[in-house]
């Protein structure tokens, strides 16, 4: 089979993936080998590559216009797109926890950067190391932090399993960081003589502050002469609507620079892509992020606070295009990050988890003959807002099944309904035209959420501890530690 390769693919191949996205095709539709997919990945590289704050409607292979992904887009045509992926919290410690044990912010219990995973939960590291694999950590967002050079304080305990956990998180320096996390990267996958690897990459872009570098920045929004430029600051204003920071083009053009740097990091990655491929042939690669960003579609911007599809909606691609998996493949099924572990324990043939996942392995949706089982399109997937820690009882939770989501509003102190599949930016609330349905979802959603908060996982996942002061400050310098706690 020939190695896929990262150059800008043909617009005909990208149109014609955006319209799929767009479902104007069934959920799922490829031309693949049948073969049982179970066990198929065995002793094979597994790379996990997480962009932080990565909204999918910004992509290509979503429809997006702006050119900010071909690196991304050819990955998508390379395996299998999910393009109605989500992830089951909008901020990044309770997402990353949620991917890493298949397990609601609420079961796993790691809310904030100063609680740890609960301990009977494995994690995904925990498995791989378990079933004889190399397991590499490097992790550009330092909120992420988590130390076992420190016996009394375990911090967020996100290190378990590792073998390695390296941090690249110096903000004053995002790009040196993003080369060397790469370099660092590239280091470990062309090792020789080692066992299996599972690495998880987690790049800080296009989380904010949005500074794309010079042959990057002014490609998409070259006019503007406002105050915008990216940092926190300028962000927070606008997010306050600070006088001279409340114009539409200081909006548009604080999403010209996301953009912006989300084709930088696009570009990055297309270079070490091209490395892994050449070296390594046989890896799957995972690539997602761990929650979205808002630019005031439902009022508020960045991330944390609300669950509306731009905080939740990521991408979500599996490639491995020398395996049984399939290429090219667009599915429209609703499904979560929380469905990656149970989909890497089948086909890579790890050790079960000592929890119950709370996601459906995705390899039903991989396999010959095309179905869409109902089981995704039955459950309920619950979404959990970031807890404010000054006030828990704002928060903002949801239930999608199927194609429609009801949100509950604490501000409000009302629900919402809508249609994320004819209407995927949640501009049109149908709950008044759809009563009935909105108040069985009502209940369902009280009652998963009870559940979810009953059926935590461990005993002492909650308990609180000090963050170290070096970590604190680089928190400081990404927003994090805000009035509010950030998000
Ligand atoms: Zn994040």
């Amino acid at each position: 089979m020939q190695r896929p390769s990262f150059h800008q693919r043909p617009a005909l191949a990208l149109a014609a993936l955006a319209v799929l996205v767009l479902g104007l095709a069934p959920a799922c539709s490829s031309a693949n080998d049948p073969a049982p997919l179970a066990g198929s990945l065995a002793g094979r590289d597994v790379i996990l590559i997480v962009a932080d704050a990565l909204h999918a409607h910004h992509l290509g292979a979503h429809g997006y216009q702006r050119p900010t992904s071909p690196t991304i887009d050819h990955l998508a045509l390379t395996g299998t797109l999910f393009a109605d992926a989500s992830s089951q919290t909008s901020w990044t410690v309770s997402s990353v926890a949620s991917l890493f044990t298949s397990l609601e912010q609420e079961r796993h219990g790691l809310l904030y950067a100063n609680q740890h995973l609960a301990p009977d939960a494995s994690t995904l590291a925990e498995l791989f190391q378990d079933g004889g694999y190399r397991t590499a950590a490097m992790i550009q967002n330092g909120i992420l932090w988590s130390r076992r050079d420190q016996p009394d304080w375990p911090g967020t305990r996100l290190c378990r399993g590792f073998d390695s956990y390296e941090m690249f998180p110096d903000m004053d320096r995002v790009q040196q960081e993003l080369d060397r996390l790469l370099t660092r990267a590239r280091e470990v996958v062309l090792e020789e003589e080692r066992p299996p690897l599972f690495a998880y990459i987690h790049l800080l872009p296009p989380h904010e502050p949005y500074t794309p570098p010079a042959g990057f920045r002014d490609r998409f929004d070259p006019d503007y002469a406002g105050p915008v430029d990216g940092s926190l600051d300028s962000s927070l204003r606008v997010a306050l609507s600070h006088e001279g920071f409340d114009q539409p083009e200081d909006l548009a053009h604080l999403v010209a620079l996301y953009d912006e740097h989300l084709a930088y990091l696009d570009a990055e990655l297309g270079r070490f892509l091209t490395e892994l491929w050449a070296a390594r042939p046989d890896s799957l690669v995972i690539f997602t992020s761990d929650h979205g960003e808002a630019f005031r579609e439902h009022r508020n911007l960045g991330h944390g606070s609300q669950v509306h599809e731009e905080m939740v909606h990521v991408p979500l691609i599996l490639s491995a295009p020398q395996s049984p998996l399939p290429q090219g493949r667009v599915c429209g099924s609703p499904t979560s990050l929380l469905d990656v572990l149970p989909t890497l324990v089948e086909l890579c043939g790890l050790p079960q988890t000592r929890q119950t996942p709370r996601g459906l392995s995705l390899v039903p949706l991989l396999a010959e003959p095309l179905t869409t089982p109902a089981a995704f399109e039955e459950r309920g997937l619950l979404f959990t807002s970031r807890y404010k820690a000054a006030h828990p009882e704002q928060l903002n939770i949801a239930l999608r099944q199927g194609n429609y989501k009801l949100l509950r509003h604490w501000k409000d102190q009302r629900d919402a309904l809508y249609n994320v599949a004819a209407d995927p930016l949640e501009t049109d609330d149908i709950s008044g035209q759809r009563p009935e349905l909105a108040r069985a979802l009502g209940r369902a959603l009280e009652d998963a959420y009870r559940a979810s908060t009953r059926d935590v996982v461990g005993d002492d996942q909650a308990a609180p501890g000090t963050i170290p002061q070096d970590v604190l400050d680089n928190l400081h310098k990404m927003g994090y530690l805000g009035e509010d706690g950030g998000d």
